[in-house]
């Protein structure tokens, strides 16, 4: 799967808005202020923020279950307004909530969406697609006897009947167990791999760091920032000393702006800005407390180190 005619980009949004209108009690809310995104095809690519930032709505709007208000949609290079039919066939969406109809089994879930999607018989890969995601067995159950697990294999194998050129993940791994993320995360590295373009929600910042090639952060609806994942974590201006005091357990009076923290293996962490706090006033300070140095080791920052410092706000629980 190459790109797009005429543009790197599987996806170009501009100027998007959102703005749900009031019902009952709840006064209109403006999910999104304007996003302008270009997502590479070929990427592995996180769209991150807090909760209520707009990600949903950005991946509703794109999967076309949710209308915009303003703004251009481009997906595989069809405008969304222009080439309803297109935009929508390049696209597959793994929504966040568990939306399966109970009385079909998983086969006849993936029939019914191929056929929505107007794929024909002979091009359908039902068996291939029930195997790849572990429901082989379960094919013929009611799907309302599926466990919350096997319903999100389900919504994946349903996101990929029409073999999309683009998989938008939203929040796939929220509340599953191991075995079912390091499933999804091997498929979705497969895939990948053969071409497609994964667009991907997560709160867990870990799994954005080490899956996603470039990462946008988007907060109230707007981008904070868009770059590749490595750039990211080097804009971070935060470091982690970390010091073997051996026996002592004593915290020492430390610079201000330093965080220490007790490991569980008895090491003690001191994360600091490097770009005011030279690492050796550190060392000084642990000094003139009298710790013993037996070792020490200093951590890079992760993506939730950048993510605290751009949001101003505490990384997002997943829940
Ligand atoms: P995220 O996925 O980043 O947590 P959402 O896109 O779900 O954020 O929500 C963005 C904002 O829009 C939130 O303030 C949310 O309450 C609001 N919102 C989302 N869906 C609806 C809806 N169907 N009706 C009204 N408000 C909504
Ligand atoms: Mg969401």
């Amino acid at each position: 799967m190459p790109a797009p005619e005429q543009s790197p980009n599987a996806i170009e949004i501009s100027g998007l808005t959102k703005t749900y209108a009031a019902a009952g009690q709840a006064p209109a809310k403006q999910a999104l202020k304007g996003l302008d995104l270009a997502i590479p095809a070929g990427s592995i690519f996180g769209l991150l923020g807090p909760n209520g930032a707009g990600k949903s709505t950005t991946i509703n709007i794109l999967a076309g279950l949710v209308r915009k208000s303003s703004g251009k949609v481009r997906i595989w290079g069809f405008d969304q307004d222009v080439n309803p039919r297109q935009s929508r066939a390049a696209i597959g969406v793994m929504p966040q909530e568990l939306n399966i109809d109970p009385f079909l089994t998983p086969r006849a879930s993936l029939e019914v969406q191929a056929g929505l999607y107007g794929v024909p018989k002979r091009e359908r890969w039902t068996d291939e697609l029930l195997e790849l995601v572990g429901l082989t067995e379960q094919a013929e159950s009611y799907s309302r006897h599926l466990s919350g697990g096997m319903k999100r294999r389900l919504l994946l194998a349903k996101a990929l009947v029409h073999r999309p050129q683009i998989l938008v993940l939203d929040e796939p791994t929220a509340g599953v167990d191991i075995q079912l993320r390091e499933m999804l995360w091997r498929n979705v590295r497969r895939l990948n791999d053969q071409g497609m373009t994964i667009i991907l929600t997560t709160h867990y910042l870990e799994e954005a760091e080490e899956m996603c090639d470039r990462i946008a952060i988007i907060d109230h609806g707007q981008l904070i920032l868009c770059e590749d994942t490595a750039a990211l974590l080097g804009r971070a201006d935060s470091k982690t000393l970390v010091v073997d005091t051996g026996e002592a357990r004593a915290l020492p009076a430390l610079p201000e702006g330093v965080r220490a923290e007790r490991r569980e293996d008895g090491r003690l962490a001191l994360s600091y800005a490097p770009s005011r706090i030279p690492a050796d006033g550190l060392i000084d300070a642990l000094r003139a407390a009298g710790l013993p140095i037996r070792d020490v080791a200093v951590e890079a920052p992760d993506l939730e180190d950048v993510f605290v410092q751009l949001t101003s706000r505490q990384a997002p629980q997943p829940g």
